[in-house]
């Protein structure tokens, strides 16, 4: 049986939708709005191509992220081991670079990030994509007040194995406290979402937050080395670069910021171990502030 002709009009939206906005083949983000025909934001609005949806997507579904976080947290476990026999040993630069090894004596310590490392906020992430919202603080707080992440694969039986050899375990995040001296509920929650997961018992002194004390800002070094005046930091977990060194944020390019990572390149899979976070993150620092097609003109940049 003949198939009827598809009408011209209808035809031609086909192909548009398809071909996208300038008659470029586009993914499924950029189907859904085009810059010269731009949609409403909010709520019931199309995902702009910039939402992460794939992103978000692949970290959700994905047995590939599974794998990857069971990776580091399995390398890093066996890492433990040879770690704490090495009283020479340390993942903190500022030890790592003293003298004559003087943290030799101190008590062992991890130090783990918290946010896509130990707990997994895909779904709030996911939230935002399919209600069309920027990051809102207020929606943030509301959703660690329900302290109901899941676990990211692998995290809180290696939390386990470290307490078990008498290590312990620092978790410096960059949840906020209100200020200095103010009440810090999102520490509360935190510990509290920690022992939904299987790490019970988190001392509030071992949960650094963001603005818990005047110095301690969005970079982590000075609360890192708060730990390691008292502690060998035998290894250190996170998925962001910004987990392991600061100034990697504004002002720093995408090949700055991978010469500074390069720069520690027999420390990963060693003494630090980095889980991938594709939603979010500094790496999009060097991509923001280029207007509303910056990342596309970023991607241009690297493919001249
Ligand atoms: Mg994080």
């Amino acid at each position: 049986m003949p198939i009827p002709l598809m009408p011209a009009a209808i035809l031609l939206m086909f192909c548009g939708l398809i071909l996208g906005c300038a008659g470029n083949p586009v993914n499924s983000d950029q189907i859904l709005g085009c810059a010269e025909n731009p949609v409403k934001n909010g709520p019931g609005a199309p995902p702009p191509a910039s939402s992460g949806l794939d992103a978000a997507l692949w970290a959700q579904s994905s047995a590939e992220y599974a794998a990857s976080a069971r990776q580091c947290y399995n390398a890093a476990t066996r890492m433990l081991e040879a770690a704490l026999a090495d009283t020479g040993w340390s993942a903190a630069p500022e030890q790592a670079s003293g003298a004559k090894a003087g943290f030799a004596h101190l008590p062992p310590a991890v130090i783990l990030d918290v946010d896509e490392t130990v707990l997994d906020n895909t779904a709030f992430n996911a939230r935002l994509i399919m209600e069309n919202r920027p990051f809102d603080p207020a929606l943030w707080a509301e959703w660690v007040a329900r302290e109901s992440a899941p676990g990211v694969p692998g995290a809180a039986a290696f939390i386990r194995a470290a307490a078990a050899r008498g290590v312990t375990v620092f978790f410096i995040t960059n949840r906020r406290c209100d200020g200095p001296g103010e009440d810090c509920p999102q520490q509360a929650h935190t510990i509290a979402n920690l022992a939904q997961i299987g790490v019970p018992d988190v001392a509030p002194s071992a949960v650094l937050m963001r603005d818990e004390r005047p110095d301690w800002g969005g970079e982590k070094t000075t609360r890192r080395s708060a730990v390691a005046r008292s502690h060998r930091i035998l290894l250190i977990i996170g998925d962001d670069l910004a987990d392991f060194m600061d100034g990697v944020r504004k002002g720093t390019s995408a090949e700055q910021r991978r010469q500074m990572a390069e720069a520690r390149s027999d420390w990963w899979g060693s003494r630090w171990f980095i889980l991938p976070n594709p939603m979010y993150g500094s790496w999009m620092s060097p991509l923001e502030g280029k207007g509303p097609n910056g990342k596309m003109e970023a991607l241009k940049g690297f493919n001249k």
